[in-house]
């Protein structure tokens, strides 16, 4: 599979970027994972609206939906064009139901509810999940093709248990949105020692760091992981290509 970084930023993007998204592709299939501020720009860069086959929301901060009711106008647009694409679904969990209703729109989305006990086929993926510690529910992931997994946490504090799900993941996309100075003062986000450690527990092949802070230099934080973890670390990079 092909994992893309969409976007990179926690909280609101860069100009002329995004917040924290990712496009995974295997065989054609497209799948969004989370649809913040800037993603609907950004993701046009790597495939035309209309061939997105999936969209999956790990929460419903608006750093990871602010952009979902656009995308169901694009669609919506290209319905009153003559040129109706398939239902769209959009996968979200269904602990917050006034966001979750959201998902659906007229007949150009569809909201599917999920659970974290679900192993759930989205074209080609195999996908689980894991809840995570953030101050809403919010969904971990992974995606299974062909025995090859990547796992990513969206947002969370540490917790152990993610050790356990991201166990042997071939890439593993980790929240990092703190400063070591600011552990402990930030609930529901890590430092990048603690994805480093989150790398090497699980024992996964690669790390790329993500939900990045626009203030100071994410660098630290790249620094700060790979002092933990010995594997291959970086910082995601918008549009690159990660073969998984
Ligand atoms: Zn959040």
């Amino acid at each position: 599979m092909k994992v893309i970084p969409v976007g990179i930023w926690g909280g609101y993007p860069k100009a002329n970027g995004a917040t924290s998204s990712f496009l995974i592709e295997h065989d054609g299939f497209h799948c969004l994972v989370d649809c913040g501020s800037g993603v609907l720009a950004s993701v046009q860069n790597y495939v035309p609206l209309e061939k997105l086959d999936a969209v999956v929301i790990s929460h419903y901060h608006a750093d990871h939906i602010a952009d979902i009711g656009s995308l169901q106008y694009s669609r919506l647009i290209n319905y009153y064009l003559g040129k109706p694409s398939p239902v769209l679904p959009i996968y979200g969990h269904d602990q917050d139901e006034e966001n979750f209703k959201k998902l659906s729109h007229k007949e150009q989305t569809i909201g599917i509810a999920i659970q974290e006990t679900d192993i759930i086929s989205i074209g080609p993926f195999e996908v689980t999940f894991c809840e995570t510690i953030h101050p809403v529910y919010c969904l971990a992931m992974k995606f299974t093709v062909n025995g090859r997994s990547v796992t990513l946490t969206a947002d969370t504090e540490w917790a152990d248990r993610l050790v356990d799900f991201a166990q042997g993941t071939n890439l593993l996309i980790s929240e990092a949105n703190l400063y070591e100075e600011h552990l402990g003062k930030a609930p529901g986000h890590m430092a990048g020692s603690e994805a480093g450690k989150l790398a090497k527990l699980a024992g996964a092949n690669q790390l790329v760091l993500t939900h990045l802070p626009l203030h100071g230099d994410p660098a630290e934080i790249l620094a700060e992981a790979k002092g933990v973890f010995e594997g291959n670390a970086e910082l995601a990079v918008v549009g690159k290509v990660y073969e998984v």
